[in-house]
């Protein structure tokens, strides 16, 4: 591929999840892990649960003493011990008799089986209420029933979760329950946002003639926020090789993983991104075929990878959303790049130029098909056309024209839980 050339999305996504590895690993606190990779599969050291234990508030027996009960013929067992949760109870439980017993205490030995106080002469729950000398018990029940047993949900030594594991919630409950307080994960990455551009103020300055807010720098590192990563804010540089050099060093300084910046990458005369790459480590390509977001520069600073992003706010963001996002997510051990991806049915019709094409739009359920509308005003310095989005409608390369009525594969970017 020689520099000039226009590349696909495709192409481009390959070269950039190439020039990027996975990060190392580091143990953290076990909340810290929330969203994290984990980096080491965890192996059990104990089981769960830890010890046979019964399911209901009731009374711990042996099953066979129950063959036969009924309402009008119960059977009848002396009590011989009160078993709150979080004790241990050695008494015996032999033919006859029963152990009142709460919901999650062990299991007495002898005992085989645990009846619910709901089938007895005793349904109280009341704590004041004395324990009773003789129990009834109106039904017979099975050998195990009411009884979690040892090793039901996790065997020890056994693999719990593999390496790779995306923890949610739900992990970081099991590994509490393991006593895995310090987690093995992939470190975070941290991504360096630089916005380039004399035309850029900083957000809280007051506009001035010919001048923009920084908008880009924010989006930017708000979409490393969202991803898990951590940004390192570089501010703005102006259109001097000098300026982003320095901001850039910055970066350097802090160990960045990846540098972001916007604009700066296209053919105008101060577009000094590309330059400054050329000279301080290479550009392996700055053109995709892509709509937004044909200029697009992937290289290396140093030995650090580059992502040049599009100057105008919504190519920028797009052109992150399909490449920084993958990048990003690769290096954090993640296995699945993408968005959700589903078939919509256009409500209006679309025009292209025969690049790929992310048109926002807003994604519905009607019935049992997803149905999709643009979000009007495509030009890709029209923010407010990202914010009414839920979803990047892809339009093939190739492709000129989608009529109204046909299909087209929807890249949610929410997954808003109204639609679904
Ligand atoms: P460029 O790629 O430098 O030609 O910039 C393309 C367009 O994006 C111009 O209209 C810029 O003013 C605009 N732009 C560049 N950087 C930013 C930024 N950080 N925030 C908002 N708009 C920007
Ligand atoms: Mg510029």
């Amino acid at each position: 591929m020689t520099k000039q050339e226009y590349i696909t999305v495709k192409e481009a996504l390959t070269a950039i999840l190439d020039g990027v590895s996975v990060l190392p690993t580091k143990h953290v606190p076990l909340l810290e892990a929330l969203g994290r990779v984990l980096a080491e599969p965890v192996i059990a050291r104990d089981s769960l649960p830890p010890f046979a234990n019964s399911s209901m508030d009731g009374y711990a027996l042996r099953a066979a003493d129950l063959v036969g009960a009924t309402p009008e013929t119960p059977a009848t067992l002396r009590v011989v011990a009160d078993i709150a949760a979080g004790t241990v109870s050695q008494t015996m439980i032999t033919a006859g008799t029963a152990a009142r017993i709460m919901t999650g205490a062990p299991l007495p030995p002898g005992a085989d089986a645990v009846i619910p106080v709901e089938d007895t002469n005793e349904p109280w729950r009341d704590v004041e209420r004395p324990l009773p000398t003789h129990i009834q018990i109106h039904r017979q029940i099975q050998p195990s029933d009411y009884v979690r047993h040892i090793g039901e949900d996790i065997d020890a030594g056994h693999v719990v979760l593999k390496a790779g594991h995306a923890l949610r919630p739900q992990e970081v409950g099991i590994l509490a329950a393991l006593g895995v307080s310090q987690v093995p994960v992939i470190r975070r990455p941290k991504v360096g946002v630089l916005a380039t551009g004399d035309e850029l103020i900083p957000v809280d300055a007051p506009l001035q003639p010919g001048k923009i807010r920084n908008s880009n720098g924010y989006t930017q590192i708000a979409q490393v926020m969202a991803l898990g990563g951590v940004p390192v804010s570089l501010g703005i540089a102006g259109d001097t090789e000098d300026d982003v050099r320095a901001k850039l060093q910055i970066g350097l300084d802090a160990g960045v993983d990846l540098f972001v910046s916007s604009a700066g990458v296209s053919v105008g005369a101060y577009d000094v991104v590309k330059s400054v790459l050329e000279r301080e480590g290479n550009v392996a390509f700055w053109r995709v075929r892509m709509r937004p977001g044909k200029p697009l520069a992937y290289g290396k600073y140093g030995d650090t990878p580059y992502l040049g992003l599009p100057g105008n706010p919504v190519s920028a963001m797009v052109s992150f959303e399909r490449f920084a996002r993958a990048a990003i997510l690769k290096m954090a051990g993640h296995t699945r790049l993408n968005r959700p991806q589903i078939n919509i049915i256009l409500q209006d019709e679309i025009f292209s130029d025969g690049r790929e094409s992310y048109i926002r739009a807003v994604v519905a359920r009607e019935g049992d098909a997803y149905i999709a509308a643009t979000t009007g005003g495509q030009g890709s310095h029209m923010m407010t056309s990202l914010v009414k989005a839920n979803a990047l409608l892809i339009v093939p390369e190739g492709v000129t024209h989608v009529k109204t009525g046909e299909q087209l594969t929807a890249w949610m970017i929410d997954w808003p839980g109204s639609i679904f």
